[in-house]
């Protein structure tokens, strides 16, 4: 199945993703982690994005797209894949559309309160990408992934600041993606939920499997 993950920052696309792509055996695609391993990697794409990146802002259409549609056209996605963080633009939709026809797209609505509470206090591994928590899922030992013993950091585009204009960013460029492709007949729509199990019964309940 071919689908795309939506949501504010902080919904928690990238962990439905993840478990989501287990159990479909298809592979999640975060651009966000593609750009972050750019910036960490120095490479000439991570030394073009990062001031944008980590001040919450968008990279350009171009640049993005590019990127997805040279990652869309290798063997291990053609039977499916769960697009996490693009499109965030209409733009980038409409490219899209042109090189791989999505199936269904699911929009994750969550608070303004909740995304400042869950991204303020998020700590995510360098190594395997999973996001702790400094207060609901807390490191075992201060810096170290207990999944796989990689570094935990905090994001420096889940500062406080970097945070509103993630949401301003959202608001004005990606939500009119929930016009979009409901007007395509391909939207699912959940609520964000606390805990994992609930979240892993919502997105089943949305999307009738
Ligand atoms: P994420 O991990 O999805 O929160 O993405 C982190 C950051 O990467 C975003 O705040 C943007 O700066 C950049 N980014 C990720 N996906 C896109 C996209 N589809 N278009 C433009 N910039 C993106």
């Amino acid at each position: 199945m071919k689908m795309i993950f939506m949501g504010p920052p902080g919904a928690g696309k990238g962990t439905l993703a993840a478990k989501v792509g287990e159990m479909f055996k298809i592979l999640p695609i975060s651009t966000g982690a593609i750009f972050r391993s750019a910036m960490s990697s120095g490479s000439a794409l991570g030394l073009k994005i990062k001031a944008i990146v980590e001040s919450g802002g968008l990279v350009d259409d171009q640049t993005t797209v590019q990127l997805v549609k040279e990652r869309l056209a290798q063997a291990d996605v053609q039977k499916g894949y769960i697009l996490d963080g693009f499109p965030r633009t209409i733009p980038q939709a409409e490219e899209l559309a042109k090189f791989s026809a999505v199936e269904r797209v699911l929009n994750i609505r969550i608070s303004d309160a909740d995304v400042m509470e869950r991204l303020g206090g998020r700590q995510v591994c360098r190594t395997c990408g999973y996001n702790f928590h400094v207060i609901f899922d807390k490191v075992a030992k201060e810096g170290v992934c207990d999944h796989c013993g990689g570094e935990v950091y905090t994001r420096n585009d889940d500062k406080p600041d970097a945070i509103l204009k993630r949401l301003d960013v959202y608001r004005e460029q990606t939500a009119p993606l929930i016009g979009y492709y409901r007007e395509k007949g391909v939207l699912y729509e959940m609520q964000a939920m606390v805990k994992f199990d609930d979240t892993m019964e919502s997105f089943k309940k949305s999307m009738g499997l």
